[in-house]
C-alpha cells in the first residue's frame, strides 16, 4: 500500500444519488443495468456492486474473470459478460453469467459447449466494434431456432450519444437498431426485450430505452456535459499529501532529467503518487495542476513512477498538508483528464491497486 495519507474515497452517498438521478430520466418499468467493469470504473467492483445489488437490475462488465469476481462475492444479479472470448464458455455456465454473443464465432463456442444459459445478441448498427451485421441476420436466426437457443435481450452501442452535433448519426444508428429488431423478431417470430443506451444515451436520447439502459460514468457521477455538473455527483476523490518541502535555489533543477530548472528561488512539495498510480507522465512539467490549501499548485519536472513534485505559491503550505488531485469540490476527474488531454474513463480506470480505497457510506 502507498502511504496511508494517499487514498481513493469512493462516496456511496453519491453513487446512491446518482442512482436516483439517472432512475429520474427512465420510466419505472425499464430496467437499470449498472456498468461495473475495470473495476468498478477504478473504484472497488465487490463494494459498488454489493451496494447497488439491491438497487440494480443487471450487472454488466467486460471480461468474464470480471463476473466471476462478482459471483465469488456473492453478487446474484444477472451478470453481463460484454466481450467474452472462445475458452470462457465452461466458466461462463458454471458461475451462471450471460454472454454477450457478437460474432459467430462466440456463437459457435457456445453452441459446442452446450451451454444453456440465457444470452444477448449484440448488433453493430455504426460503432463498428463488436457485433453482427444487419446482414447476418438470417443465418443467424435461423441457428438461434434450430438449436433452441433462448435470446434474452438484443442489444447494440451508440458511438457517440455524447455528442449533440452528431445527433444525426446517432439517430441513424437507432433507426438501424429498430429495423434489425423487426426483422430479428419476424424471422424468430418471438418479441425480444432491447438494450441499448449507455449514460449519455439516457441523457440525451430517453426516448429510446426500451427494456433497459446501462450506465456507467453516470453512476459514477459525470455526464458527459456541464449540463449535468450539477445533477451528478463524483464519486471517485483522489487524495494525498505532502510528504517532503524543499527550499530550491535559483539555477537548481528538480527531479529525473533535470526536466524542471528553477529560474528563481521557490518552494516545491514531493507527493507519494506517480505514473505508478496512475498519474499520467503527460501531466509534468506544469501541464497539470494539484490543489493544497485551496491553491491551485503546478506539477513540476517530470512525473516519476512513485511521485510528484509541485510548486508551493501559498507560503502557508507545510508538510503533511492535505493534496487533491480531484474531488467533488476543487477540481474534479474530468477536469484533471483535461490536463493529459483524455477524459475522465481513462483518469478513473487508471488509478492503481496500489492505492488504497475509503468509503463514504
Ligand atoms: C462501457 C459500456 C457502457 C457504459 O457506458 P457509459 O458511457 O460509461 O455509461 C455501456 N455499454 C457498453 C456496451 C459498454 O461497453
Amino acid at each position: 500500500m502507498a502511504d496511508n495519507n494517499t487514498y481513493l474515497e469512493i462516496n456511496l452517498k453519491n453513487l446512491a444519488s446518482n442512482l436516483n438521478f439517472l432512475r429520474s430520466k427512465i420510466n419505472s418499468n425499464t430496467k437499470l443495468l449498472a456498468v461495473t467493469k475495470a473495476n468498478g470504473y477504478g473504484s472497488d467492483s465487490i463494494e459498488v456492486s454489493k451496494f447497488l445489488e439491491k438497487k440494480v437490475d443487471y450487472f454488466a462488465v467486460a471480461y468474464t474473470s470480471e463476473g466471476v469476481e462478482l459471483r465469488k462475492n456473492k453478487i446474484k444479479s444477472p451478470i453481463l459478460i460484454l466481450h467474452p472470448q472462445i475458452g470462457d464458455f465452461d466458466t461462463i455456465q458454471e458461475y451462471n453469467l450471460e454472454p454477450s454473443i457478437y460474432s459467430f464465432m462466440i456463437l459457435n463456442e457456445y453452441i459446442d459447449k452446450q451451454c444453456n444459459i440465457p444470452i444477448h445478441i449484440k448488433f453493430n448498427t455504426g460503432l463498428n466494434r463488436l457485433g453482427f451485421s444487419k446482414k447476418n441476420l438470417t443465418k443467424l436466426c435461423k441457428i438461434l431456432l434450430n438449436e433452441k437457443i433462448t435470446v434474452n435481450y438484443i442489444l447494440s452501442h451508440l458511438a457517440a450519444s455524447e455528442d449533440i452535433k452528431e445527433e444525426s448519426f446517432t439517430k441513424k444508428q437507432i433507426e438501424k437498431f429498430l429495423s434489425i429488431c423487426d426483422e430479428f423478431e419476424n424471422l424468430t417470430n418471438k418479441a425480444v426485450k432491447k438494450h441499448l443506451l449507455n449514460t449519455s444515451g439516457i441523457l440525451n436520447y430517453s426516448d429510446y430505452q426500451f427494456d433497459m439502459v446501462r450506465s456507467g460514468i453516470g453512476l459514477y457521477g459525470y455526464g458527459n456535459n456541464k449540463k449535468y455538473e450539477s445533477k451528478l455527483k463524483p464519486v471517485h476523490s483522489l487524495f494525498s499529501s505532502i510528504s517532503q518541502i524543499h527550499e530550491v535555489k535559483e539555477g537548481e533543477s528538480v527531479g529525473y532529467n533535470r526536466a524542471f530548472l528553477a529560474n528563481k528561488n521557490c518552494r516545491i512539495g514531493i507527493v507519494p503518487i506517480g505514473h505508478a498510480d496512475g498519474i499520467s507522465r503527460s501531466i509534468g512539467n506544469r501541464k497539470g495542476k494539484v490543489m493544497v490549501n485551496n491553491s491551485l499548485c503546478d506539477i513540476i519536472g517530470n512525473v516519476c513512477m512513485d511521485m510528484i513534485m509541485i510548486e508551493l505559491n501559498d507560503v502557508n503550505i507545510k508538510e503533511g498538508d492535505k493534496v487533491i488531485l480531484f474531488d467533488e469540490n476543487s477540481q474534479n476527474s474530468e477536469k484533471f483528464a483535461e490536463y493529459a488531454n483524455t477524459i475522465s474513463y481513462e483518469v478513473l480506470t487508471s488509478i492503481s491497486n496500489r492505492i488504497k480505497r475509503k468509503f463514504v457510506k
